[in-house]
């Protein structure tokens, strides 16, 4: 076995427990639960003083049985291969809830971006395509930003592979710059969807969005545009983080200062002295809606047990452990949880109009792919909780259930070659 570690033991027993609900039989649940492919790849960097450094990347394919597959390149230094292929498992289940016509997939580099220069960057977001162009390809799998990338990593990613192809091919990534072949909402398709998402969960609890309070976890792509959907819709932030600061005051944080304070300076750090708090006690203050929106397995059952939240959004992926999931079921009454296959699909649901338009070389407006990115949403958060109510189940068993069961589907009638 080549995956190990525990955010992929984390992706296994959901996995087990989704099979035992959905009664799969113990034959099959290999081939749904293992990636098709997972590629390991060196890369080697001149660095700014003149040495030679090397990086491990990986790229792991869940499944090619509805389309291409897509996912998320994660430069960090927690990236293994387990997280990868437990991060590309999740996405096939996430893309299938969303109707999309992929595949699972994710990659990364072991590297922490912030001890690397522009250039030094720019290089190794070059050389790791590079190295994948023999495993990549537009209906093959298609890249994506995850955390510690972005839309400049993006073009570099489109931009290497279009230099070794002899033509532009834009539809080789998404999350690209509006101005190289990008949708316009990508950039802020994930947060926004969160919060559109947390306004269904607060419906759902009886509160209104105006005057409900919120703690956010990670102050990057989504955890900020998630701040500010929220704060239109007149949420009061009373808690965030990143991985520099963490700040809290239940009268309310200045989220326009926030903002443009992470914006200048890349992060929270040096925003304020007064409020700062300490990041271990943040996610079981008391709010109404409370936002991981960073790493993996921040929320494990001591945690979960503290909780004083009424609506746990997961933008972040797989911020909730297993063991913390059987606390929450038994706090269901207390804490409505968006499970994060469901709360976080917005990025790749406009990754897939990103790709489409491509493909098609014909642009939408914003308003035209907002609207459709809602009425996505929309369908997968009705057909999760009419699954939770038909059944009684948890609702992540029904998210991911309902992904699952897609995926399975469409291998049990396409059939098993030979
Ligand atoms: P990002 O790199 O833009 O931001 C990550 C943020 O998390 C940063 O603010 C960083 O400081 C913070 N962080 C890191 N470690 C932390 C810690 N220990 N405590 C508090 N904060 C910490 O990444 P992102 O794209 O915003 O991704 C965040 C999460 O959302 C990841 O789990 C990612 O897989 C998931 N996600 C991202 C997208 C997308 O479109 N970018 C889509 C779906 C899911």
């Amino acid at each position: 076995m080549i995956y190990s570690g525990p955010v992929f033991e984390m992706a296994c027993d959901q996995f087990q427990v989704i099979a035992d609900y959905l009664e799969i039989p113990r034959d099959e649940r290999d081939r749904l639960l293992y990636p098709k492919r997972a590629i390991t790849v060196s890369c080697p960097i001149h660095r700014d003083d003149g040495k030679i450094a090397v990086y491990q990347g990986y790229r792991v394919q869940h499944h090619l049985t509805l389309g291409p597959t897509k996912g998320g390149t994660r430069f960090s230094l927690s990236v293994d291969i387990g997280e990868v292929a437990a991060l590309a498992i999740w996405m096939s289940w996430k893309c299938a809830l969303a109707g999309l016509p992929y595949g699972g997939a994710k990659g990364g580099i072991t590297v922490d971006p912030h001890a690397l220069s522009r250039h030094e960057l720019e290089v190794l977001s070059r050389r790791y395509m590079q190295e994948m162009i023999p495993f990549v390809g537009p209906h093959t799998d298609v890249m994506a930003p995850d955390m510690g990338t972005n839309e400049q990593v993006m073009a570099w990613f489109m931009d290497t592979y279009s230099m070794y192809q002899g033509q532009t091919v834009t539809e080789i990534v998404t999350g690209k710059p509006v101005a190289s072949g990008g949708t316009e909402g990508r950039r802020e398709a994930t947060g926004r969807g969160v919060a559109y998402l947390v306004g269904r969960a607060l419906e759902r609890v009886g509160l209104q969005p105006a005057g409900a309070t919120a703690i956010v976890q990670g102050f990057g792509n989504v955890g900020s545009y998630t701040v500010e959907t929220l704060a239109q819709r007149g949420v009061k932030l009373i808690g965030v983080s990143d991985h520099t600061a963490c700040y809290f005051d239940p009268r309310g944080l200045d989220t326009d200062a926030l903002l443009k304070h992470a914006r200048e300076h890349g992060a929270l750090a040096g925003f304020s002295n007064q409020l700062s708090f300490d990041p271990r006690d943040l996610l079981v203050q008391k709010c109404d809606v409370l936002v991981p929106a960073a790493v993996e397995r921040v929320i494990d059952a001591s945690v979960a047990k503290r909780l004083q939240c009424r609506v746990l959004a997961e933008a972040a992926n797989g911020p909730t452990t297993p063991d913390a999931d059987v606390v929450l079921d038994q706090r269901r009454n207390e804490i409505f949880v968006v499970p994060d296959v469901l709360c976080n699909a917005g990025g790749v649901v406009v990754s897939y109009f990103e790709w489409v338009q491509d493909l098609q070389q014909f642009f939408w407006d914003e308003s035209e792919v907002m609207s459709k990115l809602y009425h996505v949403l929309d369908r997968a958060f009705t057909q999760v909780m009419r699954r939770v109510e038909r059944d009684g189940v948890p609702h992540r068993t029904a998210a991911m259930a309902i992904g699952v069961e897609k995926v399975r589907n469409a291998k049990n009638t396409r059939g098993l070659f030979p």
